[in-house]
């Protein structure tokens, strides 16, 4: 059965999902008003109207009968894309960057051993990639090196690999550009010879996890949570509280993980009423931003509201959302393995210009070395 033929025959009209959610309370009385919509296809004419869900869940675990919006809204966009309605003028520069990101000026794939001439001997040597992922290379190369050395330090067979996990296209409902994508980190970790993948990114963890399943997908946070986190002196005790991104919501242990990381970094965490399993999205969730910016804008400036501490995240796209919106935000990375987070904070880039210089500088500068080092790092 299909979520929307789900929500017709199940929504009981009770509202317990509105009143949290922004898209629902502006475009229904109630989700079961929404799916007869769909069903007599009026989103033809208003495309819009699933283009401006989050895809968040939260209405799932706020629903009695666990119906999820979200999904009914993906496999509207899917049928829009198929029917040709889609996707949107509005979606133009989300694939214009998808397709940066997997051009060759930002796309890589290094095994552990450097040394490329040698790659056939040590075949097999490369037990797991690093994936800092696309939107974490935008906001800063220095920190996704950091992070790379010191994985590499810990666990010596690691290689990284700078792509997308194919996000834009799997939620505007490109079912095939999603699957080019997907093929391609394939063959990248076929071409490396490895069968772990560690991300930084909690959406790369949710599509990859669904989406690789002859490889293990880990979170970097469970990690670093497992390896132990690097020297440093501990800063003044200070409060924060957690987004969890919306992508997040089913990944408990990863939730756990972050708290703990920040913990262990001498700090303390003051809960958000939205976090965890009942997390608000930051704003950006399901590409509703290119349809809807105003939405996106409220979502955060929501969260953000909610506390009078500093936030830590572990998305940089939510850092970028929510710091555009005001929010004092940093990344938990930058926590673990900035200098000094007070004075001089990882910040999302300015433009896409500025994203796409990042971009190409990380890949430059670890092909660099690459190059430079012909002896097996151990
Ligand atoms: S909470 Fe569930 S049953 Fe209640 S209105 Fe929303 S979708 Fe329908
Ligand atoms: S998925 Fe999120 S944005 Fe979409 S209807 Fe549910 S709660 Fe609202």
């Amino acid at each position: 059965m299909s979520e929307t033929e789900n929500i017709l025959e199940n929504c009981t009209g009770c509202k317990l999902c509105i009143g949290e959610c922004d898209f629902l309370e502006k475009h229904c009385s109630s989700p079961k008003e929404l799916a007869e919509s769909f069903r007599d296809g009026k989103h033809r004419s208003h495309p819009e109207i699933p283009y401006s869900c989050n895809i968040c869940g939260l209405c799932e675990v706020r629903c009695p009968q666990k119906l999820n919006i979200g999904k009914m809204c993906l496999e509207v966009r899917r049928q829009l894309v198929r029917e040709g309605l889609a996707p949107l003028e509005q979606h133009k520069q989300l694939a214009e960057a998808l397709n940066w990101n997997e051009s060759d000026a930002f796309k890589l794939a290094l095994p552990a051993y450097n040394d490329c001439e040698a790659y056939e001997q040590t075949k097999g040597a490369t037990k797991r990639a690093f994936f800092p992922g696309c939107a974490l290379s935008a906001c800063s190369p220095d920190l996704v090196i950091k992070v790379y050395d010191y994985l590499r330090q810990k666990l010596s067979s690691t290689g990284i690999i700078l792509g997308c996990c194919g996000a834009p296209a799997y939620l505007v409902g490109e079912e095939s550009r999603f699957q080019e994508v997907i093929e391609g980190l394939e063959s990248d970790l076929a071409m490396l010879d490895c069968s772990e993948i560690i991300v930084a990114c909690p959406y790369c963890l949710y599509a990859l996890k669904r989406n690789l399943p002859d490889h293990r997908v880990t979170s970097l946070y469970s990690c670093l949570e497992e390896l132990g986190l690097p020297e440093k002196e501990k800063g003044e005790l200070h409060q924060f509280s957690v987004h969890d991104p919306c992508s997040t919501r089913q990944e408990l242990e990863l939730q756990r993980s972050i708290r703990n990381l920040i913990r262990q970094s001498g700090h303390e965490v003051v809960e958000l009423e939205h976090s965890g399993e009942f997390t608000q999205c930051c704003g950006l969730g399901g590409m509703a931003f290119a349809v809807a910016p105003d939405q996106s804008a409220q979502k955060a400036r929501r969260t953000i509201k909610e506390t009078e501490h500093d936030l830590i995240t572990y998305c940089a796209s939510c850092l970028g959302n929510l710091s555009s919106e005001g929010a004092s935000i940093l990344h938990v990375l930058d926590l673990i393995f900035g200098e000094s987070w007070q004075d001089k904070r990882v910040s999302p880039p300015a433009d896409s210009a500025a994203a796409r210089e990042n971009q190409r500088q990380l890949k430059l500068r670890l092909q660099k070395r690459a190059e430079a080092s012909k002896a097996p790092l151990h």
